[in-house]
């Protein structure tokens, strides 16, 4: 057992089973034992690779659209370059070498990282020393100004809420002892408001989630975007009112059983951006259209830009590129899979790489 677990155990000894949500909190960012917290997990030694890790030219080409939809939005002189859940710092790292082509952008900017976990923080803060990056402790921490942000694989690292749809009611998933040891249960079904518009689309016996503090931290992004401007795009995998179990564990690449080694395993769950992109409009803002990551980086020059970089490369510099931007795009790879939520100002030009947005679809709708 890890110390984690021994930790849970006792208190649902105590207490009672738990939601999957407590126990993915307790996972992630327990203050001794929590996955984050402890360990510096990303990067090809680490547990999985996540897109900035993998190549530097996707930083690039999102630094660039940020910097497009700044100037399209009238160069405004102090503004907020934003990244929530910045692992490692390479995102921004790569942000902010890639705006150096513009450098009245590079000087009304100051970077702001949000980052729950304290050794994260200085594992970034040795990344951008020098960059005058400062942090902030929630996304309703960011100022009040201007703001262009990005969030890779920050929303699917929030923990969810997990119900099976039984009748009219729903039953929740969560963590109980057997002898013992943990062990998912289900709690009786009973009716949740949250999921109301999920009835018509929710076949009896299929599992959905919710993840309870996307939209609150969408609506601080948002709300403020539509007062000051500035522009978002979060770029997760996941996709529109989806369903069934999507929480996996994953530890040295592989996938784990996400009970067997709290607080040593990423825990993640699928996002569902049709509660974000709601929360983005009811704060004021324009959100959408919902975009493969492939058709993202595709329009934003991923292959001319990998062309310019690989006859500067060795060898197997150039093989590592070119595997990168294969695996970025490809449909089989994380093309399709992952998917960009753009935010912008309500009336503001669309954000390069994405089309018009289209008016939000309603519940049952897809993007
Ligand atoms: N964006 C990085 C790292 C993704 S991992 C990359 O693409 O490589 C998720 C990141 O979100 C980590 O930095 C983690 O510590 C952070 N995080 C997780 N939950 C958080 C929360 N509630 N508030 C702020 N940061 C959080």
């Amino acid at each position: 057992m890890t110390p984690l677990a021994a930790i849970l155990a006792a208190r649902i000894a105590a207490a009672g089973p738990m939601r999957l949500s407590d126990y993915m909190a307790e996972c992630l960012l327990h203050p001794d034992h929590g996955y984050y917290t402890q360990r510096r997990v990303f990067g090809r030694r680490g547990d999985f690779v996540t897109a900035p890790e993998m190549t530097q030219v996707f930083g690039e080409l999102l630094g660039l659209a940020l910097a497009q939809a700044w100037l399209d939005q009238g160069s405004p002189p102090r503004v907020t370059l934003a990244e929530l859940g910045p692992g490692r710092g390479t995102l921004m790292a790569d942000v902010l070498r890639a705006v150096r082509v513009l450098p009245a952008f590079r000087a009304a900017l100051t970077p702001v990282l949000v980052e729950a976990s304290p050794a994260l923080r200085a594992v970034q803060a040795e990344r951008l020393a020098g960059e005058g990056a400062v942090w902030a402790g929630s996304a309703e921490a960011l100022p009040e100004a201007p703001t262009f942000l990005l969030a890779n694989e920050f929303f699917d690292a929030l923990p969810v809420r997990q119900f099976r749809r039984e009748g009219p009611g729903w039953a929740e998933t969560m963590v109980a002892l057997e002898g013992g040891r943990l062990r998912l249960a289900r709690a009786a079904p009973v009716p949740v408001a949250a999921l109301a518009h999920r009835l018509a689309d929710t076949p009896e016996g299929a599992i959905v989630e919710i993840c309870p503090a996307g939209p609150g931290i969408m609506a601080a992004v948002a709300g403020r975007i539509a007062r000051h401007g500035g522009a978002a795009i979060v770029i997760d995998y996941g996709g529109w009112n989806g369903t069934g179990d999507t929480v996996q564990a994953v530890r040295s690449h592989a996938y784990a059983d996400p009970l067997a080694d709290p607080g040593l395993a990423d825990l993640t769950a699928h996002v569902d951006f049709a509660p974000l992109a709601r929360a983005a409009v009811a704060a004021g803002a324009a959100a959408g259209p919902l975009t493969p990551q492939g058709t993202l980086l595709t329009r934003l020059g991923i292959a001319a830009r990998a062309a310019v970089l690989a006859p500067r490369l060795d060898p197997r510099g150039r093989a590592l590129l070119q595997a990168a931007v294969a695996r970025l795009t490809a449909p089989a790879g994380m093309g399709t899979v992952f998917k960009a939520l753009p935010v912008r100002p309500r009336g503001a030009p669309a954000l390069p790489g994405f089309a018009e947005e289209v008016p939000l679809p309603d519940a049952e709708g897809s993007p």
